[in-house]
């Protein structure tokens, strides 16, 4: 019988009341392997209210307390990463080394978060006038919601409620119904690692969950990562009801390659970072910009074969170079644009589709595909593909490039390949970009600095974990203060300066 997952609320599991159901997949197999319950109204406003009680205690709770929770989190974490990675894996199709390395960047933040003493550290100002002090504390939101994309089912999550808990808040964790089983043994972990009951609550579901948070008026601040439209929904609707809301989203990033680039280099750059988890990374390379048509044609000869011999295989195969796409509906999509790049002129140099592993005959399966002579009005450039497919739009020169990046609406990562310092240092400053890469493909931010985009991949003002982190989950409050034993100066009508007193 397929396995039924369940909610996570006040500590405790809780069985999905409302009768409506989302199949789960194991992608390379093409079975569902276990339904999720999809919650309704009121089943968010139970783990809300479970988030609200929790509040209180928790936000008064010493920050090294709550920091010796996240190192005990932390060990179960290393102790239970094999697991992690395979659950993330089986449910979401990527090869299991690649999902160690992403629970591993996850569990990177619940490091950073254990020194959350140091990163709450007030400012303090002595004698700003005559026996006045001002010092300035970061506190604590409230009931704080995150809803996650399924690409990165534990590090998109982890990015999230550790530093939000660390900070004294409570937490409504909505995960992908696409792959929710990672985040039901997050919080399983950390309930074990001594987080009270009630402090990190999981709510699975759709749009009906995630809607119903954005309006609850216990609802603080709301974190979000996934599509560009449902984020500007989120955006949009969370502010109008009164929260801080932060939406990370889509992507389309360029890869621009110089001519005097390091080709092998680039080459080996461009395989892991457009066909690596199946190009379903938001910080995928989905476009080569290919500076002249020496370094274009040369580019293409040499990507071809590596994309025609990529190894695809199911999520535990070792050999596996790239995994299976994680469901029919999202394997449709990629196949109907390659259909659209070549109806709008574009070259397909290698088309992946239709591959059938032997033993894995139902599972959800796409070989590498690469185009050449890409154009911007195409909408295999315009749109986030969200797969392996790898553009190469061909630029005259370093300006026709840059302005490429720079005219796309998405502003997730760019990266150049160059050997160039002059052109490098000129990218780095003048590309429209969020983060950016130096000969790096994938300019992830690590942990302690701060991750996000620029233009349509970000509505909100700030970038997710690091110190940004800690400014999103925590509000300022400015205290001046005059002690009793201080100059008396009677009754005051006008304002005045520190300095004139
Ligand atoms: P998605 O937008 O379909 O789903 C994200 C979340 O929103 C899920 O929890 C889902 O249940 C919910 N949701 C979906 N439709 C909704 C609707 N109509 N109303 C309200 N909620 C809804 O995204 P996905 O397919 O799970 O993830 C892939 C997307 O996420 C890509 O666009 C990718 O670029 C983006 N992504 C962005 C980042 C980033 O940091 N910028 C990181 C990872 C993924």
């Amino acid at each position: 019988m397929t396995e039924t997952l369940y909610h996570f609320i006040g500590g405790r599991k809780a069985d999905g009341k409302s009768e409506r159901f989302g199949d789960v997949y194991n992608p390379a197999t093409g079975a569902v392997a276990r339904r999720v319950p999809f919650a309704s109204a009121a089943e968010v406003g139970e783990a809300v209210a479970a988030a609200a009680s929790a509040f209180p205690a928790w936000a008064a709770t010493p920050p090294a307390r709550r920091a010796q929770v996240m190192f005990r989190f932390r060990e179960l974490m290393v102790a239970h990463l094999d697991e992690l990675a395979e659950i993330a894996s089986a449910e979401h199709g990527k090869t299991l080394a690649d999902a160690k390395g992403s629970v591993t960047r996850g569990l990177e933040v619940v490091e950073f978060v254990c020194g959350i003493p140091q990163l709450l550290k007030g400012e303090y100002s002595e004698n700003v006038a005559s026996a006045v002090d001002s010092l300035a504390l970061r506190q604590p939101l409230g009931v704080c919601a995150g809803i996650t994309p399924f690409n990165f089912p534990a590090m998109v999550p982890l990015w999230m409620f550790p530093v939000a808990i660390a900070c004294g808040n409570t937490f409504v964790l909505k995960p992908s119904e696409k792959d929710p089983s990672c985040s039901l043994k997050l919080a399983e972990l950390a309930s074990e690692a001594g987080l009270p009951d009630g402090v990190l609550n999981v709510v699975n579901g759709d749009k009906v969950a995630v809607d119903a948070l954005l309006v609850h008026p216990d609802i603080s601040a709301v974190s979000f990562v996934g599509s560009t439209p449902v984020g500007e929904h989120v955006y949009t609707t969370g502010c109008a009801h009164g929260k801080r809301v932060q939406a990370l989203c889509g992507a389309k990033n360029h890869m621009v390659v110089m001519p005097d680039a390091d080709m092998d280099q680039a080459v080996d750059a461009l395989m892991g970072a457009a066909y690596g988890s199946a190009g379903e990374r938001c910080m995928a390379v989905a476009v080569a910009v290919t500076v002249g048509d020496e370094t274009g044609d040369e580019l293409v000869g040499r990507l071809a074969p590596r994309v025609r011999s990529l190894k695809i295989g199911a999520y535990n195969d070792p050999e596996a170079e790239m995994g299976p796409i994680v469901t029919p509906e999202a394997l449709a999509k990629i196949e109907g644009y390659i259909e659209s790049g070549i109806n709008e002129g574009a070259e397909l140099v290698v088309d992946g589709r239709g591959i059938k592993l032997q033993g894995y005959e139902n599972g959800f399966f796409t070989g590498g595909s690469l185009f050449d002579r890409v154009e911007r009005h195409m909408k295999i450039y315009t749109d986030e593909i969200f797969g392996p497919v790898l553009s190469v739009a061909r630029a005259a020169d370093y300006e026709d490039a840059l302005g490429l990046v720079n005219d796309h609406e998405y502003g997730n990562g760019a990266a150049i390949f160059t050997r160039d310092g002059d052109a490098a240092r000129d990218f780095m400053n003048r590309v429209q970009i969020g983060m950016v890469g130096i000969n790096v493909p994938i300019p992830v931010p690590v942990a302690y600095h701060s991750f996000g985009g620029w233009k349509r991949s970000l509505f909100g003002d700030h970038h997710i974990h690091g110190l940004e982190g800690v400014r999103f989950y925590t509000k300022l409050k400015t205290v001046t203060a005059r002690w009793p034993s201080g100059i008396r100066q009677g009754a005051q009508y006008h304002f005045r300066s520190g300095a004139d007193h």
